[in-house]
């Protein structure tokens, strides 16, 4: 049989699983083919060389095995809740066995006094240490050799187990189908890739994946598996990115002219720090070389994002070229209109700001200014993607807080070009991305960094105190106002429709109220429900200094600035993840003042929860808060990466896996400088891909 076909058979075909369990592994665990089940590895690996003393055992280990003599088989219970027990002893103690079902005929089965290897979980029963439906083999009938020492272990789910298909069932089927492996089994990797990285060929490499004849052997292969799936995902970006800067003209800024010039020397409210100049300089070699830029701005909160991102905006103008901002929410939109408003208000600059809540009049008014280019910046929320917004010239199109876009977005601003010019894309993120999550989400952009905070910043200094210590933390509070500084008290709404954690605010919002009365305190509240006016209108409140308490949601988790507010509260500091509690930290330490993050919880914390708040109170540094994220998190789960299909990797982890990644993103850079369209005979396997990338991801080439 072909390749292709093998891997394509429907798994009702398999000996051994039929209509029923073929629907319910289709079900379960998305297994519709053979090449489905094939790659289905195992999660984990059981040593059957290695035997336990009973002593040992403890309930949280996971597989193990021992061997013992059995004695006292007895059936126990009552009728329909009868069980079995037995118990296996060895020189150090002895094991309660257990079983549930397949009563009558284990205990016909099993020979009292004879010794035995026993295979299973430890757990507890009764608050005894067991094991439950173990495997039994009498030891002078052991054949360890047929079994391969590292016995794999497949992830499951109760209706599976159901049906016999625990991960005992799955492994007899993943031997099946290893019989049927056909002998020639085409490679995917280009020879000089196999032959560089010295890699295990693609069917040995399946085979010792699931039965692995030693642990060096096994890592071989798992290396093999790990590299070929991170390799494609980098070919899929890379090889995008190479066709795109083929393709598409950017808009050429070539001249540093009179608005960048005469902003840089006369209205630069301060020194450029040199990480915002080299990155500007970065940017301006990427928007003059006729090609279409595409890069990604990573710096931490209160780095200076925003004048690197106005100060690219008129280089854009300086050109005759228009540009847009884009803000994931109508807040930050609005500020950023206004600081930029400020910023730029001594030169011939029009701005404007369109949101869902720009008025009719006002909205055609803007929307005529762009097309006869009468206006020159636009900043704006979502609204900017629809269609009616059209630009006369578009240029360049900055987002801010990427991980509040989706890719989608990212396209369709991309059609906002004109006259076949793609705008330049700058795509800003205060969420710092570890190294190897950034290769893989945006692998297809070119990266800037600002790795430097304006001079004269004082490191925020980050506090954990219990529920139970409030007091002591209002009364620090009331101290700071006094001394003339705002706070932020900070409420989890995860989800903005939850009633139970809006209901929470307001009490919080109540209860602050009375600890903080009026109108020596006065107090703002904002949160998503809240109709946009309404929360503008508190904002500016806040801004003006006018209120020195805002309660919020993490609404005000992106770049909000208000640099006298100095003190930051997260209440249920436990609920949210570690880059978030990072973001919200981030609005407070903008100013000269100490400033100060206390993050309240219950007493009683999960290790997760444990170390997050461990993780922000020790290090202000965001890339190692997003690496210990990660760690804690896996990727699928950081923030901004839902939408990501890229991330559903079946074998590589970006938290463990980062050598191989980087080797794996090497090698498709080499391959493809030697060969940008993999045109040599050495990269026809490729076309397979090429095939299959056609076929899934059509609408891919528009993106970013
Ligand atoms: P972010 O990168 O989080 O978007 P902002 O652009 O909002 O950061 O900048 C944070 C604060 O730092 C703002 O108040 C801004 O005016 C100030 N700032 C930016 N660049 C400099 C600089 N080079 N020197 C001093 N302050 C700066
Ligand atoms: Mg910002």
């Amino acid at each position: 049989m072909m390749r292709q076909e093998f891997l394509q058979t429907p798994i009702e075909y398999l000996k051994g699983v039929g209509p029923q369990r073929a629907e319910i592994l289709k079900k379960e665990l998305g297994i519709f083919t053979f090449g489905d089940l094939l790659f289905h590895f195992p999660f984990r690996y059981v040593d059957r060389t290695r035997f336990y003393a009973v002593r040992e055992l403890h309930a949280e280990m996971p597989y193990v095995q021992v061997k013992g003599i059995l004695s006292g088989l007895e059936l126990k219970g009552q009728k329909r809740q009868q069980f079995l027990t037995a118990n296996v002893a060895d020189a150090t103690g002895s094991l309660q066995l257990v079983w549930f079902k397949g009563l009558r005929w284990m205990k016909e089965s099993l020979r009292p006094n004879q010794e035995y290897i026993v295979f299973g979980k430890p757990g507890l029963f009764n608050r005894h240490l067991n094991v439950v439906h173990p495997e039994m083999e009498l030891s002078a009938e052991a054949q360890l050799t047929f079994l391969s020492a590292l016995q794999p272990v497949y992830n499951t789910t109760e209706k599976l187990k159901v049906r016999g298909l625990d991960s005992r069932g799955l492994l007899k089927l993943q031997k099946t189908l290893q019989q049927h492996l056909p002998p020639v089994f085409q490679e995917t990797l280009p020879s000089t890739v196999l032959r560089d990285q010295q890699l295990m060929g693609r069917l040995e490499a399946l085979r010792q994946v699931h039965f692995p004849s030693d642990a060096n052997i096994l890592k071989k292969a798992q290396y093999r598996l790990k590299f070929e799936e991170l390799f494609f995902i980098q070919l899929r970006l890379l090889y995008q990115k190479t066709l795109r800067k083929e393709k598409s003209d950017g808009a050429n800024f070539q001249k540093v002219g009179e608005l960048f010039n005469s902003f840089y020397t006369n209205h630069l409210p301060f020194t450029l720090t040199e990480a915002q100049k080299r990155v500007l300089r970065e940017i301006r070699l990427d928007c003059g070389n006729g090609k279409q830029m595409n890069r990604l701005l990573q710096g931490d909160v209160g780095s200076g994002k925003t004048l690197v991102a106005c100060m690219s905006m008129l280089l854009a103008l300086d050109n005759g070229y228009q540009a847009c901002l884009m803000a994931p929410t109508e807040i930050l939109a609005t500020q950023h209109a206004k600081t930029l408003g400020r910023l730029l208000e001594k030169l011939p600059v029009e701005i404007a700001l369109l949101t869902g809540s720009t008025k009719t009049a006002q909205r055609k008014k803007i929307l005529e200014g762009l097309l006869n280019n009468s206006l020159h910046l636009l900043i704006g929320t979502h609204a900017l993607i629809e269609e009616v917004v059209k630009f006369q010239n578009l240029g360049l199109v900055v987002i801010d807080e990427q991980h509040r876009f989706g890719v989608e977005q990212r396209a369709a601003l991309h059609l906002k070009g004109t006259n076949g010019i793609s705008p330049h894309v700058l795509v800003m993120t205060a969420t710092p991305i570890p190294r190897t999550l950034a290769m893989t989400l945006y692998g297809d952009l070119d990266v800037s960094v600002i790795d430097e905070l304006p001079p004269g910043r004082k490191s925020i200094q980050t506090l954990h105190r219990y529920d139970s210590g409030r007091l002591a933390v209002w009364g620090f509070l009331k101290r700071e106002i006094a001394e003339g500084r705002q706070v932020y008290i900070v409420y989890p709404l995860i989800d903005e429709s939850a009633k139970m954690d809006l209901k929470n605010l307001m009490d919080g919002y109540e209860s602050i109220c009375r600890d903080f009365p009026r109108p020596q305190y006065q107090a703002s509240i904002v949160h998503g429900k809240m109709k946009a006016a309404d929360k503008e209108f508190e904002m500016q409140r806040f801004i003006r200094g006018e209120t020195q308490i805002m309660v919020a949601t993490s609404v005000i988790e992106v770049g909000v600035d208000v640099p006298n507010a100095s003190v930051m509260v997260i209440e249920n500091a436990e609920r949210f993840g570690l880059s978030q509690l990072h973001q919200l930290r981030g609005r407070v330490g903008r100013g000269a003042d100490q400033s100060y993050c206390i993050l309240m919880t219950s007493s009683k914390l999960g290790n997760d929860a444990r170390t997050r708040i461990r993780t922000m109170v020790d290090t202000n540094d965001g890339f190692k808060i997003s690496e210990t994220d990660l760690q804690i998190r896996g990727a699928g789960d950081l923030q901004g990466t839902q939408q990501s299909g890229i991330l559903d990797m079946k074998i590589a982890n970006l938290g463990q896996d980062q050598v191989i990644l980087q080797q794996a993103r090497d090698s498709v850079i080499k391959m493809l400088e030697k060969d940008p369209h993999l045109a040599l005979p050495e990269h026809l396997v490729l076309q397979a891909f090429f095939e299959e990338r056609k076929r899934t991801n059509s609408d891919w080439s528009r993106v970013s």
